[in-house]
């Protein structure tokens, strides 16, 4: 991408709305704009990001076996009503009326719109297990939308839903989108610590909650020091394997790391005193096992092995996309602007040419730009007829991994500048060499 053909619609000045780090950053960067409360349009930048976070979501979610589709955001009552949860959702619920008088809603979650689906197409229990997901926009009318996108009303989530014939099955199912969901944060640079967390009004008996730790999170989190040191890593993970999964729980969950709403003192006062921490979080997902909650009521039963009907065992899955946007910016930044880790980054370099117009730096920057681009990476060079100072803030700003430097001095002794956004260290290289760092 050039800068002069792109849309970035860069800040010069500091938002005064924006109470966190996360949120100012993605106004000056020209990544969001409020349309109204709690509801963004995503600028090209931002969309960009949560198209890369989205990706790897999906990615890691077909990895452990789960099954993309798309439903639909506008949700008939009537199915809430069969749950029994359309009086019980409360204010938080967006709620339509068509011109046909039929009560609608935004969907705010999907158990019930999925479990009709299930009972329509689903008769025995040799189709199970199963478990479909979905990356759709949410309505929650939350009551003070705050922080940008981290607390929002309309806002990206991916939402999952597991159907198994038997509590053990639907807790291998558990076990499994723990797993799946440790990977998808590491691939974003994030430490996402898994905590028994309540249910809330989804329900249920086992949940927890993933946690990014940060002084601006909104939950409050008590947990033993080690949990830290726990990394999942390049290991390989049979997701059939229960064994493994069910270890992989166990490995991540057997200290003490609870949401303030589990927590308990007396049972963190056996953690060793040094390591006992009390901080805050974000949430940026949550996983739960429900058993029968929906499927009892809405009927939706399979065939069991021995031809009796019984009620499927069910669990439900979310992970924020685009409250993540906002976490991952919380985790990674510094007093110029945004970190952004390789994972998620809009572009993986930028080009800066520090004299445009210059044959030499011109004909050399379009090079990089040609030989990046067919590598696969994609490159932001900013060709803007604009002074260097001004380039490197907003590339700073934006928080590309890695910046080129370019122009006419160097260019004489046959290098350009390569800098690293997190250490700030730059290094004089060829070319070649330096697209050989890049890739
Ligand atoms: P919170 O406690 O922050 O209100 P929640 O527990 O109500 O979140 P879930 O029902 O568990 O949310 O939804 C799954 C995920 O969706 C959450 O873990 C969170 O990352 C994201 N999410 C929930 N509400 C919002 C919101 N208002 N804006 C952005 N993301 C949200
Ligand atoms: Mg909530
Ligand atoms: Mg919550
Ligand atoms: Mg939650």
């Amino acid at each position: 991408m050039r800068l002069s053909r792109y849309f970035l619609p860069v800040l010069k000045e500091t938002p005064a709305e924006a109470q966190i780090v996360s949120h100012r950053l993605m106004l000056r960067a020209g990544m969001i704009r409020q349309a109204s409360a709690g509801i963004y349009s995503w600028l090209p930048l931002g969309y960009r990001v949560l198209t890369r976070i989205a990706r790897i979501v999906n990615e890691e979610q077909v990895r452990a076996g789960h099954i993309p589709m798309l439903m639909p955001t506008l949700q008939s009552a009537d199915l809430w009503r069969e749950s029994g949860r359309y009086d019980d959702y409360g204010e938080e619920m967006l709620r339509i009326r068509d011109r046909h008088d039929r009560d609608m809603l935004y969907g705010p979650t999907n158990e019930e719109l999925i479990t009709d689906i299930f009972r329509s197409y689903v008769g025995s229990y040799r189709q199970l297990p199963l478990t479909l997901y979905h990356i759709q926009w949410k309505f929650r009318d939350e009551i003070r939308p705050r922080f940008g996108v981290m607390r929002g009303r309309e806002f990206l989530m991916k939402d999952g839903y597991n159907f198994d014939l038997t509590r053990e099955d639907a807790l291998h199912a558990y076990n499994r989108h723990l797993v799946s969901y440790l990977r998808t944060y590491e691939r974003m640079g994030l430490q996402a610590i898994p905590m028994r967390a309540d249910s809330g009004p989804i329900g249920g008996e086992d949940t927890h909650e993933f946690l990014v730790l940060a002084e601006t999170g909104e939950s409050e989190v008590f947990y033993d020091a080690e949990i830290t040191d726990l990394k999942f890593g390049d290991r390989a993970i049979d997701y059939d394997d229960r064994a493994q999964c069910q270890a992989v729980l166990e490995e991540f969950t057997s200290r003490y790391a609870r949401t303030d709403e589990t927590h308990d003192e007396a049972v963190f006062a056996q953690v060793p005193e040094e390591r006992r921490r009390k901080a805050r979080g974000i949430e940026v997902g949550q996983i739960f096992y429900f058993g029968t909650k929906y499927s009892e009521p809405m009927g939706a039963t399979v065939q069991g092995p021995d031809g009796k009907p019984v009620p499927v065992h069910m669990g439900s899955h979310g992970i924020g996309v685009s409250r993540l946007m906002g976490a991952i910016i919380e985790a990674s930044h510094d007093e110029r602007g945004i970190i952004w880790p390789e994972g998620v980054t809009p572009f993986h370099v930028g080009i800066v040419n520090l004299k445009q117009g210059d044959g030499e730096a011109d004909a050399a920057c379009e090079r990089l730009y040609g030989e990046l681009s067919a590598l696969g990476l994609e490159p932001l060079y900013d060709d803007r007829d604009e002074r260097a100072g001004a380039k490197f803030a907003t590339m700073d700003l934006i928080g590309l991994p890695w910046r080129i430097t370019v122009g006419p001095r160097g260019l004489k002794a046959g290098v350009v500048e390569v800098t690293d956004r997190r250490t700030g260290a730059s290094e004089e290289m060829t070319p070649e060499a330096a697209v050989a760092r890049i890739d």
